[in-house]
């Protein structure tokens, strides 16, 4: 069975899509085969592996509309051999909108990788969401069964999580009772910056054993790495961000999944 690992914060510009890339890659690289579906409007994931979509092939937004031909929406990345994309586009936002008159509206991407997985089996499957709390991140929360939360370590951190918990208890009462917070990633820690100490104090005392032990260190290079198409692995081994999103998930493979 695919494990599939919903990215997903209300806030905008926290780490949820360079999590979810990298996260996928350093999966893939463990070859673990892993699919990353890009939910998001924005579509920085999908250019940030270096994907062009092709419409005769599809994207997320067809995939949506017509979830049997999803399988072979799915492209293959040439420089990890384990990694595929389900890749999105502008249009996507859209979607927001449509499917609110829908029979099932929550329910169309867990369609979507219903009609994946049949065709073709993956350890594991990553969702990027949007900024926001709409139907497509709803969508993701009703199709996925693990959530981990990226948590930008500054001032206002904390602000937005009662709301993003409160939304997910709700999920999972009323659409998808085996939603499970993964737990939670601290991202953007400046080590030479007090209030990023500060701030990872307060979140671990608030969340404790949900918070995971690695975080992610502000690193250029890992701003730089989308602007090639490539995971941070791919673009520089080396780098400490490569080194820190290595250690998450081989303390998320250790102790968590
Ligand atoms: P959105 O809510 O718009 O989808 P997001 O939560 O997906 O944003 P990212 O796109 O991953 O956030 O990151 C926001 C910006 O910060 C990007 O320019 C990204 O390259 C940069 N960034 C993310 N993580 C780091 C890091 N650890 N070090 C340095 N820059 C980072
Ligand atoms: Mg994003």
């Amino acid at each position: 069975m695919s494990k599939v690992i919903v990215i997903a914060n209300q806030k905008g510009g926290v780490g949820k899509t360079t999590t979810a890339v990298n996260l996928a890659a350093c999966l893939a690289a463990a070859e673990k085969k892993t699919l990353l579906i890009d939910c998001d409007p924005q579509a920085n994931a999908t250019s940030g592996l270096g994907i062009k979509v092709d419409l005769n092939k599809g994207h997320i937004y067809r995939a949506f509309q017509d979830p049997k031909s999803a399988p072979d929406m799915i492209y293959q990345c040439s420089y990890l051999k384990f990694l595929y994309v389900l890749p999105s586009v502008e249009e996507l936002a859209a979607a927001e909108m449509e499917l609110v008159n829908e029979i099932g509206r929550e329910f169309v991407l867990d369609d979507v990788i219903k009609q994946i997985v049949k065709d073709n089996a993956y350890d594991f499957i990553i969702i990027d969401c949007p900024p926001s709390l709409g139907l497509l991140t709803i969508n993701a929360l009703c199709a996925g069964r693990f959530l981990l939360v990226p948590l930008q370590c500054e001032y206002y951190a904390l602000e937005g999580i009662t709301q993003l918990i409160k939304t997910v208890e709700l999920v999972k009462k009323r659409l998808n009772p085996r939603l499970k917070l993964l737990g939670i990633l601290l991202t953007m820690f400046d080590k030479r910056n007090k209030l990023s100490y500060l701030v990872e104090n307060e979140v671990r005392k608030f969340f404790k054993h949900k918070v995971f032990k690695s975080l992610i260190p502000r690193n250029v290079r890992l701003s730089e790495a989308p602007s090639h198409g490539l995971p941070i692995i791919c673009y520089d081994l080396k780098s400490t961000g490569a080194k820190a999103y290595l250690s998450f998930t081989k303390e998320l493979l250790n102790n968590h999944l």
